[in-house]
């Protein structure tokens, strides 16, 4: 069985909800046993985020404050969110070749 990013969000949205880890396993396709196991799994690989470090900054995409955390992280979470979608559709909405311009500057654009 594989547990897909969409798998592991339904097996902790099903726990939260109180159901019994046989019941899990049947929604999701496992035994009882394997969607406890991936529960504790998931908990263990994603410690709380460590909140001291972070700070308000400015998101560089639509200028409101955020709290960041890190130097690193000058985009907010809905702008990262608009940003990955704008580079999964770009490939196929726009078609570099058709521009007039020269499309080999478009490079630096593509993710
Ligand atoms: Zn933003």
């Amino acid at each position: 069985m594989t547990f897909t990013p969409a798998l592991d969000r339904l097996l902790a949205s099903l726990r939260v909800s109180g159901l019994p880890w046989r019941e899990i396993g049947n929604i999701i396709g496992c035994t009882g046993d394997q969607a406890r196991y991936r529960f504790r799994a998931i908990n263990r690989r994603e410690p709380p985020p460590d909140t001291s470090k972070h700070k308000e900054r400015k998101c560089l995409r639509c200028r409101a404050f955020f709290a960041s955390t890190g130097p690193g992280n000058r985009i907010c979470a809905p702008c990262t969110e608009v940003n990955a979608v704008i580079c999964d559709l770009a490939p196929d909405t726009v078609s570099l070749d058709a521009l007039d311009d020269d499309a080999s500057s478009w490079d630096a654009w593509r993710c």
